[in-house]
This record gives structure tokens, sequence and C-alpha cells, in this order.
């Protein structure tokens, strides 16, 4: 007599093959905000040093009050020597209005002085020598790494945790797990602007509180349309 054997539950048709859906849900993201990590990026630089001081300003802080605060900052400070050596009374009030001023403008400070140490001026392309500045975690690298020199870094943060669960891209909470459950879903040279795509779609419209699926253009690939 043959031993019945117990089959496993089938999944949903929104969570079968994984690897397909996420495609699709890429495709379809490329075509609702096209273009380049680079273009998608909303903090206005001009260098990556530029980049880096505006995602460490960024943290608590939405991106159009970081650009407004940018062009006074690098107009009183231009390089990272110049703002290595900061007054840190004077830097606190230019860096005020994006939030955590007492605790952003030593993060400056500090991340300044290794660049001009360690990397004479330059910012370094390397996730180990980023990661290795003062207060800079895989977030802040990925950023400077996708949109400043255009190489593969996938950013991690609140929306793209949230997106990336709702999307049964992964099953973790864990931010470097996400990170390597999303890199192995999609080519490394579409990293940066997945990120940036999935950010996006977060603000817009897969929102916190109440997403709004019925507007939702990757819903069919979704397993949690509906659901809230
Ligand atoms: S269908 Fe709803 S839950 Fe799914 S990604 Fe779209 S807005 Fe978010």
């Amino acid at each position: 007599m043959v031993p019945s054997v117990r089959q496993p539950k089938s999944p949903g048709p929104a969570r079968r093959r994984p690897l397909a859906r996420a495609r699709k849900i890429a495709d379809r993201l490329a075509l609702i905000y096209p273009g380049t990590a680079t273009e998608l990026c909303a903090l206005v630089h001009r260098n990556p040093f530029e980049l880096l001081i505006a995602t460490i300003l960024s943290a608590q802080c939405t991106d159009e009050r970081v650009n407004m605060v940018m062009p006074g900052l690098f107009l009183r400070y231009p390089t990272p020597k110049d703002l290595a050596g900061a007054d840190r009374t004077e830097l606190e009030n230019l860096i005020r209005p994006t939030g955590f001023f007492r605790s952003k403008a030593p993060h400056i400070l500090g991340v300044s002085e290794a660049i001009v140490m360690r990397h004479d001026g330059e910012v370094p392309r390397t996730m180990e020598e980023l990661t290795a500045l003062p207060g800079v975690g895989r977030k802040t690298a990925n950023v400077v790494l996708s949109v400043a020199f255009s190489l593969p870094g996938l950013p991690v943060d609140t929306h793209v945790i949230r997106l990336s669960q709702r999307l049964k891209l992964t099953e973790s909470a864990d931010p470097v797990k996400i990170e390597q459950d999303l890199c192995a879903l999609f080519p490394a040279s579409q990293w940066g602007e997945i990120s940036l795509r999935l950010i996006l779609h977060g603000r817009k419209v897969c929102v916190a509180r109440r997403p709004r699926c019925e507007l939702c253009e990757i819903a069919e690939w979704c397993p949690s349309r509906g659901k809230f």
C-alpha cells in the first residue's frame, strides 16, 4: 500500500513564484516612476559629498526641507575641509530647520573630518569604507553608492520595509535581511532604482495607515491588496 503523502498547502495566486511577481512589480513601477536612481532621488546635490550630508540631514525630515537648507550650508562651507572645521553652533543654526540639529551637527562634523583625514577629501566608493565613517549605516551608504556613483546599492528605509512586507517580497523585519531578500530578486543594476520607486510608491499610494489599494497600479501582484 502506498502511504498517502500530505500535500503542502497551495499558496494563493499572488504568492506563487515571487521572482516572477517581483519582476512584474519592478516593470510596472518603472513605467510609473521612470528614470535612473540619480534622476529619481529628490535630494538636490552637486557631488557625492553633498549627497552624503543631505542624506544625514534627511533623517526624520522631508526632502523638501533638506533642499531648503542645503544651499546656505554649502555656501558657508563649500568643501569637506571647510565643513570639518565649522563652528558647531553656527552649523547647528544652519541645519536647525531639519530637526534633531544637535545630534546631526556632530555627526556631520565627524563624517567631514573622517573624509578629509582618511580619504583626502573624497567620498569613498565602497560599502566597507562608507560604513566605517562615523555614524554612517548601510542605508546612507547605499544611497551614496547608487545615486552618487551609479553603483549597486539598495537603500532600505521605512517605506521599503513596509512595501516589501506588504508585497510579500520578504518575510523579515530586519533591514539587512530585507536588503538581502530584495537584492536576490532584482538585477544589481536595478537595486537603487527599485528602492527609490518603492519609496515613491510608499509616499504616494501605499501609505502607512490606509494604503490606497483602489488606486494602486501594482495591486494585481500584491497579496495584501484590500487587507487594510
Ligand atoms: S495593493 Fe495596496 S497594499 Fe498592495 S502595494 Fe498597492 S497600495 Fe500597497
